[in-house]
């Protein structure tokens, strides 16, 4: 949404911080640009929508007036079935304009907004993913593992937006905070001729919930396009690429690898 006051916002936040995300940095937020505002109950209880969700989502966009809204929820629904995807396209954009409405009539600071994009077409979180030749497990990543033939770090903790109910089920990661992503996740076990990067990489439901994210779906895209180019340079397939010669590759192009 465009023609958002922030300051507005900003001012109400500070005022009512019983209202928002209790681990809202209000100390410093006087003298920080806002980023995410999670909260808002009040409002969103009072409004009682026909969504499931339980409190008011938005970050703020590149424009001085401008929010990136991440409030509406489609659930139930199979991200595989055609049909299933038509109803949740109709239902994702019945409430965009719900919320829409909601912001600007409720919220301080949304009095003047209006909305100035919409995205292309629902997105999913969930659906299909390789079978390959490691699995990320939620133990990896919650005990922040190592592992030999690591293309890729993340520190996003295991973020799961529960599939039926209203809540986000949270896991941080231990030790120094990352976990590595192995090129194994990449690598299909019965096909030979292909490598994957992003959100179908081989993992669990739980482990999803943090490589899913668009950081670690950057890394491991740029970690398989490297497989690959390699791979075809050298006329082998990707898993049977010299894990060594991979990582000086990605190393040589500033990737984060220990
Ligand atoms: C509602 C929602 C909120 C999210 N919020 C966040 C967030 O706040 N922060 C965050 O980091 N991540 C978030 N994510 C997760 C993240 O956005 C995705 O997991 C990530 O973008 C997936 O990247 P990808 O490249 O694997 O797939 P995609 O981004 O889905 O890219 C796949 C591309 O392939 C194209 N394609 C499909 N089929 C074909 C074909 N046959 N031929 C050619 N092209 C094709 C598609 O059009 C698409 O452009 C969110 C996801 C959802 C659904």
């Amino acid at each position: 949404m465009r023609g958002v006051d922030l300051a507005r916002v900003k001012q109400y936040m500070l005022e009512h911080p019983d209202e928002f995300y209790r681990k809202t940095p209000f100390g410093e937020l006087a003298a920080l640009p806002l980023s995410g505002v999670l909260g808002f109950y009040k409002h969103w209880q009072e409004a009682d929508l026909p969504i499931n969700r339980d409190q008011v989502l938005f970050f703020t966009g590149p424009a001085e007036d401008e929010v990136l809204v991440n409030t509406t929820r489609v659930q139930g629904l199979n991200g595989l079935d055609v049909e299933d995807l038509t109803q949740a396209e109709a239902l994702g954009r019945k409430q965009v304009l719900m919320v829409a409405e909601f912001m600007q009539r409720r919220l301080p600071g949304f009095e003047r907004a209006s909305i100035s994009g919409v995205g292309a077409q629902i997105g999913v979180r969930e659906t299909r993913r390789i079978d390959g030749l490691y699995t990320l497990q939620a133990e990896d990543v919650v005990q922040g593992r190592r592992f030999s033939d690591v293309i890729a770090r993340s520190g996003y903790p295991i973020d799961i937006h529960d599939p039926s109910g209203k809540g986000v089920t949270a896991a941080w990661v231990q030790g120094d905070g990352a976990y590595d992503i192995p090129f194994r996740c990449l690598l299909p076990k019965r096909i030979d001729n292909l490598v994957v990067g992003g959100r179908c990489i081989s993992t669990s439901h739980e482990a999803l919930a943090t490589t899913r994210l668009t950081p670690s779906c950057m890394a491991t895209g740029q970690a398989a396009g490297t497989a690959a180019g390699l791979a075809a340079m050298l006329g082998r397939t990707p898993a049977a690429l010299d894990i060594g010669v991979l990582q000086s590759a990605l190393l040589s192009a500033s990737v984060v690898l220990s």
